[in-house]
């Protein structure tokens, strides 16, 4: 079969779409004539606009009601795709590609929807990095990903639209910083404490001359005003006032960041900024940033990864890591 429209079902969060670009670029490659169509939430959309990879991109929310999920099946229908390849592990995006009469649907055979795919994978027992667990799904296609590269670009715009929002900030245009990233989305077992970020960001501020940013949402707004309180340098709180958009260009525009493990995390590896990121909970080995300048900062603990959003005990994953630790990271990786 000739395949010249392909739907792309993306990953729901930043992260993981992040490290999907790979499996994206490799189907590219291979598919050189085809139209390729990325449907992704909106909050992810920013990510892929000017991606060269990607023909389409179709932002939807998640289906309000039978309604609205209909109106999106008929569309996929109406769209007449050759192949769709499904990077979540939902039944409820099998079914959809299904009802929409793709005739070839490439996905993990987990959550019962096996019998809707005409490529299920199993799933590997041993951890994979997230970018080599979406690879294997364009693997079946006899695509080939020799060096996966998550490499992304932040736009003109984007990097304007940054330098404006930092100069109405107190930053002035030009001047380098480092951006701090304390919250994460999933949970608080993820974040590293609130004093210790302040610590480094002084230190580093001051030895290297850099001023600070803050991002984070707007509901993690309060962690950077405690943040700020603590610290003597200049610091900006970009918190709630960034679209994904212009968060990509904050990164893009840095000289640093200190991070959690959260989705500014692989977007900052992904535009090749230097990125020091603290471990506690999770895996490194499968979710950790896959960029060219990063270094993980993380104390080996009996119960880490134990993937929970908050810690049943003393969060020691993070107590231990120290303010020199993250320090002597950002030194040897700006060296
Ligand atoms: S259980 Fe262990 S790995 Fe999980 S958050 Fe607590 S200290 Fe960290």
């Amino acid at each position: 079969m000739r395949v010249e429209k392909i739907l792309i079902r993306g990953p729901n969060w930043v992260g993981d779409a992040v490290l999907a670009i790979p499996a994206m670029k490799a189907v590219r490659a291979h598919f050189t004539q085809a139209e390729i169509t990325l449907l992704v939430r909106p909050w992810v959309a920013g990510l892929f606009t000017s991606a060269p990879f990607i023909d389409k991109v179709w932002s939807e929310s998640r289906p309000s009601s039978l309604l609205d999920w209909i109106r999106i099946t008929r569309e996929i229908r109406t769209r007449r795709f050759n192949l769709a390849l499904l990077f979540p592990n939902s039944f409820e995006s099998a079914l959809m590609t299904f009802l929409g009469r793709v005739p070839q649907r490439v996905g993990y055979a987990t959550d019962g929807r096996t019998w809707m795919l005409t490529n299920a994978i199993a799933p590997s027992a041993k951890a994979r990095h997230q970018v080599h667990y979406y690879l294997d799904i364009v693997r079946t296609l006899s695509v080939k990903a020799e060096q996966p590269s998550v490499a992304i670009e932040a736009t003109n715009e984007e990097t304007a639209a940054a330098r404006t929002l930092l100069a109405s900030e107190g930053i002035p245009p030009e001047a380098p910083f480092l951006v701090v990233n304390p919250g994460a989305a999933y949970g608080s077992a993820k974040r590293w404490a609130e004093d210790r970020f302040a610590d480094v960001a002084d230190v580093l501020a001051r030895e290297m001359g850099l001023q600070v940013a803050i991002v984070g949402s707007g509901a993690e707004r309060p962690i950077a005003e405690r943040i700020r309180k603590r610290m003597k340098s200049q610091t900006a709180i970009l918190n709630g006032k960034t679209t994904l958009e212009t968060l990509i260009g904050v990164l893009a525009e840095s000289t640093l960041i200190i991070t959690n493990d959260s989705g500014p995390m692989h977007i900052a590896a992904a535009l090749g900024v230097p990125t020091v990121a603290v471990f506690g909970s999770t895996d490194e080995k499968v979710t950790g940033p896959y960029g060219p300048r990063t270094r993980i900062v993380k104390h080996p603990v009996e119960c880490s990864p134990c993937l929970l959003r908050e810690c049943p005990i003393d969060h020691r994953c993070m107590t231990r890591v120290a303010v020199e630790d993250v320090c002597r990271a950002a030194r040897e990786l700006l060296a």
